[in-house]
């Protein structure tokens, strides 16, 4: 077979499918082959794939306002800025089209007003293994092994601390410091989850410090972790948070958002082209209304309980490590580095498909749409078990 990506760039492997429409938990290929979809986007399409609310956003949207020019307000723009202040412990919004852009926001917010309040500092402590997009400057903030060397000379004043570890945050402040730069849970690394007592002490430190606490919430946030935002579960309340994936349900949109004592840029200091187009706002705006309904929040829990529940059950079964996560950002740990082949078998199926992503070696990221039913969860399950038996006989 030829490979269908010739004429791309290459930039990593993918199957030989072309895959060509897809519906809720449901991807189907070329082939008419139908995958139930455990990746959905790595995390995006909150609603499934080609929900109605959302055609339905982006077709009354396009029909009345494409780009009006980010130098005027638009209605969604505003709209959507006003529900997640609403929905939030935060005060204003500035919407971008990618995670790594608003993080990018994140820091230059942080550094504007450590040059006004603290005396120029502009240091970001970030965390070992953490992932904050892929710019150059958000390579510098991750923590992937061997980032740091790809694409040398890389932006500076990015040091690093160990996740769960407050003494190696302690020793990486110094009077340069203005911010540390979290995920509540290290989605890339492998689902790893900041431990509740670590997170508070974190906040008391940076506050008694004067350090902004900057929440990445591009994968956990918009009710991927069963509520609104990841930070509502450990009751405490960032000065900064970063928002994509979800927020478009499948479309390019980003958040950055502050509390009122941290809007501190000048007018032009901070701006793009795409940067509040009503068509995303406005997908957006229909995501975020349907996602942080209470009774959708709910359900999302007890999706999570069943996959959580499920996942320890095949733990049991093939005596692998265990599982972890937050809501229905979820790892299956396996004992041995065979991820991908796990991922191979499971797409192979027949006459049904699975689609899972493996982050590390040995492990399996779960990150369903949000709105899968019981039943489709129960199938996703059942297709988990069958490829674990062909790669572990
Ligand atoms: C995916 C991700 C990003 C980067 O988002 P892009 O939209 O790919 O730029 C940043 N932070 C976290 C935690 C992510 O999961």
């Amino acid at each position: 077979m030829t490979d269908p990506g010739h004429a791309l760039i290459t930039i990593t492997q993918r199957p030989a499918t072309v895959f060509v429409e897809g519906h809720g938990a449901w991807l189907i290929d070329e082939q008419g082959k139908r995958h139930v979809d455990l990746v959905q986007g790595w995390a995006v399409n909150s609603l499934g794939h080609s929900p109605a609310l959302i055609t339905q956003a982006l077709l009354a949207q396009s029909q009345r306002l494409l780009n009006p020019s980010p130098a005027y307000y638009n209605r969604p723009l505003l709209d959507l800025a006003a529900r997640l202040v609403q929905l939030s412990a935060f005060d204003r919004v500035f919407l971008a089209s990618s995670g790594a852009e608003a993080n990018e926001g994140a820091v230059k917010l942080a550094r504007r007003w450590g040059s006004r309040h603290r005396n120029g500092a502009h240091e970001i402590i970030g965390f070992e293994h953490a992932f904050h997009g892929r710019t150059l400057a958000m390579m510098s903030a991750s923590g992937k092994p061997g980032w740091d060397a790809i694409y040398t000379p890389m932006p500076g004043g990015f040091t690093k601390a160990r996740l769960n570890d407050i003494a190696s945050v302690e020793r990486a402040l110094t009077p340069r410091t203005v911010a540390v730069m979290i995920e509540f849970v290290q989605g890339e690394a492998g689902v790893v989850v900041a431990e509740p007592g670590f997170v508070r002490e974190l906040r008391a430190l940076t506050a008694e410090r004067g350090v902004l606490l900057i929440a990445d919430e591009v994968q956990t946030g918009v009710g991927r972790c069963g509520t609104a935002f990841a930070y509502e579960q450990y009751g405490i309340e960032p000065d900064v948070m970063t928002l994509a994936k979800g927020l478009g349900g499948g479309v390019p949109l980003a958040a950055l958002l502050c509390k009122e004592a941290f809007n501190c840029f000048e007018p032009g200091d901070q701006g793009g082209t795409f940067a509040g187009n009503p068509l995303m706002a406005a997908v957006g705006l229909a995501v975020v209304d349907e996602v942080c309904r209470p009774a959708f929040l709910a359900g999302v829990r007890a999706r999570a309980e069943q996959l959580s529940a499920g996942l320890q059950a095949i733990a049991r079964e093939f005596d692998l490590v265990g599982e972890r996560g937050m809501g229905l950002l979820r790892a299956l740990v396996l004992p041995t580095d065979v991820a991908a082949d796990v991922v191979a078998a499971a797409q192979a199926l027949e006459p049904v498909g699975l689609l899972l992503n493996a982050p590390r070696p040995h492990l399996i990221r779960l990150m369903p749409a949000l709105n899968i039913s019981a039943a489709e969860m129960d199938e996703g399950l059942a297709l988990i078990r069958q490829a674990l038996r062909i790669v572990l006989a």
